[in-house]
């Protein structure tokens, strides 16, 4: 995919508008050797569109991976690096979920507006703010019942 890129002037052609652009015009990339993306940024979202279109099925899919990949690395950070639910060793991605020590989880997400995989990504964009950790579905509820003896919630106190 890398392909001898020709600079004139500090501009770069972009082989789908046919224009000549500054760099600035031109996303950064480790892959090209100039740098920089062989499209221009417009062309580059208008091609990612049609590619999405085009394959609706691979496009999915890598959202989801990179999605995954923000949850892992979010994950792996509040487990001490593990990858792992940090009372039962649970580790498949699917199953884990940060928990909020001191809990509260609810209102938080409600605060600072952000679920799923957006909460990840903010927890990141936050430089892993501490109060977190790593548990898995079941740990998160056997902690949920242990802190809310008081409720009559029945089903989770039969156990
Ligand atoms: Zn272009
Ligand atoms: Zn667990």
């Amino acid at each position: 995919m890398t392909k001898a890129k020709e600079i004139r002037n500090g501009k770069q052609l972009c082989p789908r508008c046919k224009e000549w652009k500054y760099q600035s015009e031109y996303w950064p990339t480790n892959h090209t050797a100039t740098g920089r993306r062989v499209y221009c940024k417009i062309c580059s979202v208008v091609k990612h569109r049609e590619w999405a279109k085009k394959y609706p099925l691979r496009y999915m899919n890598g959202m989801r991976a990179s999605r995954q990949k923000v949850k892992a690395k979010v994950l792996k950070h509040y487990s001490n690096n593990n990858l792992a639910c940090i009372w039962c060793g649970e580790d498949r991605l699917v199953c884990m979920t940060i928990d909020h020590i001191e809990g509260g989880g609810t209102r938080h997400f409600k605060k600072i507006g952000k679920y799923g995989s957006s909460f990840y990504q903010w927890l990141i964009n936050n430089d892993y703010p501490s109060g977190y950790q790593t548990l898995c579905m079941n740990c998160q509820l056997i902690k949920g019942a242990r802190n809310n003896e008081s409720a009559k919630s029945g089903y989770l106190d039969n156990g």
